[in-house]
């Protein structure tokens, strides 16, 4: 609160105009933007050794982009696709799907979030605002949606703060080291959204691939972004705000995901480890939709505040910027984060077959597949013993089988996409 009245009042000493009033008028109906941060203290909480790891992440991802800052131009200019899982846990008891104040948002609604994002990071999203036309860049991100997965849940509302356990229970994530997970639901606390910081380690741990601290295996099941249906894509009769209207949420936790800080530093004049945002005293939670200036009086000179960027808390309308060093640190946690580093390697495989890869083989306790599909497409796994009897149910997306029930023999893994079957036989002892 001290935060919020201080800046209040820094903006109210520096800027003229009744929108800066009605705005401080209307500040305590204001949803928060943003529970990142808080949803980081609690897992900071539970771990006091991420503290030593984050301040180590800080470190390593400096010292990468200084040592590759050539490097990473030439790969932050290749385009990255990142393949997307949408959950939507809603509490629609005849599973009804679209409509105003359904949690169970429609398929259009979902695709225009897609969009933004693409629109976004790909900073053709047409607003200029103050600083827009020197400092923002194409991030060279892009989005692609593999699938959508609804699931009923009697629960009315989730905390975006503690809540990400039990969602990745409601509906588990698809492999967080190949895909960005988005679980969609109604949230409590005022909160538009949240998102889990990237873990970074060592450089050597790039080519190890095998990071398996207990705090990963445990933070790789919630990996991803959690959003409020009514905050999520854009013109859907759905989303009520006129404020957060256009799908900014999620831009903004997706660069969260990718390790962006907020634009204030979380603290007055705090610093989001890039030199070409401009300090800023603290957010711009406001009202106002006219996009005036905010500035700043950080050390001695007084600034503008860039609340174009999309790591502030400006209206969506306001916002339209990635800065070319936030470009340089999400490319830099693609390359150092564990997880990132294997969703942009299965990312970039391309070919038209499907190939897949089963073991160990013989097993006597767990099969694992390496699946690779063309394009993102889904695909499903059926089971057969040597009778050709189904004995598992077709599953999508399978990737591990628990194989301890199964009496010894020769057994069949069907993988089938929309155009294409590949069965490879296994043997359990
Ligand atoms: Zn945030």
């Amino acid at each position: 609160m001290k935060n919020r009245s201080s800046s209040l009042l820094l903006g109210l000493l520096l800027t003229l105009g009744s929108a800066e009033l009605v705005s401080a008028q209307l500040f305590g109906t204001l949803p928060e933007r943003c529970a990142s941060t808080q949803r980081d203290s609690v897992r900071l909480a539970k771990n006091p050794s991420l503290v030593n790891l984050r301040s180590r992440s800080e470190e390593v991802i400096e010292r990468h982009i200084h040592a590759n800052r050539v490097n990473l131009r030439t790969s932050a200019d290749e385009l990255i696709t990142i393949p997307v899982v949408v959950h939507v846990v809603h509490n629609q008891t005849d599973r009804a799907v679209g409509g105003a104040s359904n949690v169970n948002i429609s398929e259009e609604q979902i695709q225009s979030q897609i969009d933004v994002l693409n629109e976004d990071y790909g900073n053709t999203s047409g607003y200029k605002g103050f600083y827009t036309d020197s400092l923002s860049v194409d991030t060279k991100i892009r989005f692609k949606l593999v699938t959508v997965l609804r699931t009923f849940n009697v629960k009315t509302q989730f905390s975006p703060i503690t809540d990400a356990d039990d969602l990745a229970e409601i509906s588990p994530a698809w492999s967080t080291n190949r895909y960005l997970n988005i679980w969609v639901c109604r949230l409590s606390d005022r909160y538009l959204g949240t998102s889990q910081f990237p873990v970074v380690t060592e450089i050597t741990d790039r080519t190890s691939g095998l990071a398996t601290s207990e705090n990963e295996e445990t933070d790789a099941l919630t990996d991803g972004l959690i959003i409020d249906s009514r905050y999520f894509g854009r013109n859907s009769s759905a989303i009520t705000s006129s404020i957060y209207n256009l799908g900014r949420t999620t831009t903004h936790e997706v660069g969260h995901w990718l390790g962006l800080i907020h634009i204030w530093g979380d603290r007055n004049c705090g610093t989001d480890y890039c030199n070409d945002t401009p300090t800023a005293f603290t957010k711009n939670e406001t009202t106002d939709l006219t996009c005036a200036p905010v500035y700043s009086q950080c050390r001695t000179a007084i600034t503008r505040n860039m609340i174009e960027n999309y790591m502030d808390y400006s209206p969506d309308a306001c916002m339209s910027i990635f800065t070319n060093d936030q470009k340089e640190r999400m490319h830099a946690v693609l390359a150092l984060s564990p997880r990132r580093v294997k969703l942009v390697e299965f990312s970039k495989i391309t070919g038209d077959k499907l190939l897949v890869d089963i073991y160990p083989n013989p097993v006597h306790e767990t099969l694992f597949a390496n699946i690779f599909t063309p394009n993102f497409e889904i695909y499903t796994v059926g089971v057969f013993n040597q009778k050709g009897q189904q004995i598992v149910p077709d599953m999508t997306n399978r990737t591990n089988l628990n194989v301890t029930s199964f009496p010894s023999g020769l057994y069949f893994y069907n993988v089938t996409t929309a155009t294409q079957t590949i069965t490879k036989r296994f043997v359990v002892r």
